[in-house]
């Protein structure tokens, strides 16, 4: 096999994969993309309303666990990440959300030139192809499907019905000009299969002579000549060996995976090195640090009749229903195997001051406990509620110096007294929303208190259940101050041919779901490495 490349891209996941298509559209260049995980094509991948399985099972899942979390009275939460082609793309709610203009407008404020909503907005629309149709908002023909609207479960009118009884608007696209609202999600997905980066970037360039994508293969450290990356060590099952990159190493490892490769490769804060042994490459505090993520908690409910045709869930009639379901989706990807199972939601202010909406629901047509770890019997729904701008910041960092060891994740929820205060505000509401007439004939019994419980006891319940939405972001951050990472052009400070394009890169993570956004960084960062290297041999 070749060991030398112009672009070295560690990750496949929504950022890698996106900057490994477009980078080798150029024939001129080589590129070679490392994946940790397998192939993305397997059943459990392309099925929408299996997604629950690759989120307990460990095949393409890094299934990390949190460090214990003093904010969630000491338990370790779950975080479960795409560890496959897509990455987490390929294991997600396939959920399309941008965010609000706010955030954007806010990163450039930070002094990050280039990123302000209008100047984004051009990449959020080249990466999309929207089955609803052009517009001021919306891209055709761009490699990411995302349709506007599908067959849904009735059950979302309820909870629609629900949220407008109580004045919230009704909001046709979250993606447009106002996010505020409740309705129907636009989702990643092509005649009912996912759409992850793997199949909107990857599939259609795999066959490029100048693309190389090694899969099972980890990065285990970047080498450098002085301060230049010059090429990444990897180990696949059969042996070790070095990478060579020509002109740039990218990092697209994800909110986790990208602080451990630089810690590994001794970038970092020398305390969060030297007791490991590791020589320090280069000093940079900010690596690992300003981790934070959408907390969230849950109400679930048991039906009040069985609702096995509009839920999923198991019980005897609902494996029987199930028959139906499986032969609907082989004839034409309908039905309940295509459903994204977060079909509805809401972004909701519970401060008007704020710039926008601070928090956002998600309505779930089944039970959902401990991210479907605990599974019950019967059916039900169950309506998540989560923070979209939390305060509290915690931190990645190194279990060892062993690639293979994951590293020690601390997203410190909770730890802030103003997001518990908050959350506290959206679980009331959220009890508040559900206990409305739009639910009468089907809400049964609540699994985990009530409405009418006190506030004591619903914190403590907070506290007992609340955990992460996957939505972990800024641990190398973008921004010129000293904690940050990377500078507006995704370039590792103080370094030379080493980038950061991922979730990671995030200064304050955007209020909504991740994936559509760090897409569009890797259209962005794909740009920018192309103009910096234009004119180049
Ligand atoms: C369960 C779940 C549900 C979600 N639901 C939604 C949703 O509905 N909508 C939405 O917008 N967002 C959702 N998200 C979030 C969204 O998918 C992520 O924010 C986004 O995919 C992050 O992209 P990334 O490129 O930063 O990282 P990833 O997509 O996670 O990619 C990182 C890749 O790097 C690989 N990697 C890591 N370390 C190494 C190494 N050392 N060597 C080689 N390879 C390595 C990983 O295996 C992975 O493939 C969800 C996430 C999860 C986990």
């Amino acid at each position: 096999m070749e060991t030398e490349f112009d672009y070295l891209i560690v990750g496949a996941g929504s950022a890698g994969a996106t900057l490994a298509a477009r980078l080798s559209e150029d024939k001129t260049v080589s590129v070679c993309l490392i994946e940790a995980g397998p192939s993305h094509k397997h059943f459990s991948v392309s099925t929408p309303g299996l997604l629950l399985l690759n989120m307990v099972s460990k095949k393409r899942n890094w299934a990390f666990e949190t460090v214990p979390q003093k904010g969630l009275n000491g338990r370790r939460g779950y975080q479960p990440r795409g560890k496959m082609l897509g990455g987490s793309s390929g294991s997600n709610a396939m959920i399309y959300i941008r965010g609000n203009k706010a955030d954007y407008d806010h990163w450039a404020s930070l002094g990050n030139k280039g990123w302000s909503y209008e100047e984004i907005l051009p990449f959020f629309k080249k990466s999309e192809h929207y089955e609803g149709g052009e517009s001021e908002y919306h891209g055709i023909g761009g490699p990411l499907n995302v349709t506007y609207k599908k067959e849904a479960s009735p059950l979302n009118q309820r909870f629609i019905e629900a949220a407008q009884s109580l004045q919230i608007p009704h909001r046709e696209d979250f993606n447009s000009e106002h996010q505020e609202g409740v309705g129907l999600f636009d989702i990643t997905q092509k005649r009912g299969k996912r759409w992850s980066a793997a199949n909107a970037y990857l599939d259609p360039a795999i066959d490029r002579e100048n693309l190389t994508i090694i899969t099972e293969c980890i990065a285990e450290r970047i080498i450098f000549k002085k301060k230049q990356a010059t090429g990444v060590q990897i180990r696949t099952k059969s042996n070790q060996t070095i990478l060579l990159a020509r002109r740039e190493v990218i990092v697209s490892a994800g909110a986790f995976g990208s602080p451990h490769l630089l810690l590994l490769s001794g970038i970092g804060a020398p305390e969060k090195l030297l007791p490991h042994g590791i020589k320090i490459q280069h000093t940079l505090p900010g690596v690992g640090e300003n981790l934070h993520d959408h907390v969230d908690w849950i109400a679930n409910y048991r039906g009040k009749r069985s609702l096995h045709k509009e839920t999923v869930g198991f019980s005897l009639s609902g494996a029987a229903n199930m028959i139906g379901e499986t032969l609907k989706y082989r004839k034409d990807g309908t039905g309940m195997f295509s459903s994204n199972i977060a079909e509805s939601g809401a972004f909701l202010y519970l401060d008007r001051e704020e710039p926008s909406p601070d928090i956002q629901l998600h309505f779930i047509i089944s039970i959902v406990d401990d991210h479907g770890r605990k599974l019950h019997w019967g059916h039900g729904f169950s309506v998540h509620v989560c923070l979209l701008r939390p305060k509290s910041r915690g931190s990645v960092n190194l279990a060892s110096s062993k690639p293979s060891d994951a590293p020690l994740i601390d997203p410190a929820f909770l730890a802030d007294d103003r997001d518990m205060e908050k959350l506290y505000q959206g679980a009331r509401l959220t009890q508040r929303l559900l206990q409305t007439p739009a639910f009468d004939s089907i809400r049964g019994k609540p699994f985990y208190g009530t409405a009418e419980q006190d506030e004591a006891r619903l914190k403590q319940d907070i506290r007992n259940r609340a955990d992460t939405i996957y939505h972990p972001v800024g641990t190398c951050k973008m921004g010129s101050d000293k904690m940050a990472v990377v500078d507006e052009r995704l370039r590792v400070h103080g370094l030379k041919g080493l980038r950061v394009i991922d979730a990671s890169i995030m200064p304050q993570v955007i209020s909504g779901n991740t994936n559509a956004p760090t897409i569009m960084i890797g259209e962005k960062g794909a740009q920018m490495i192309k103009e910096d290297w234009s004119g180049a041999e």
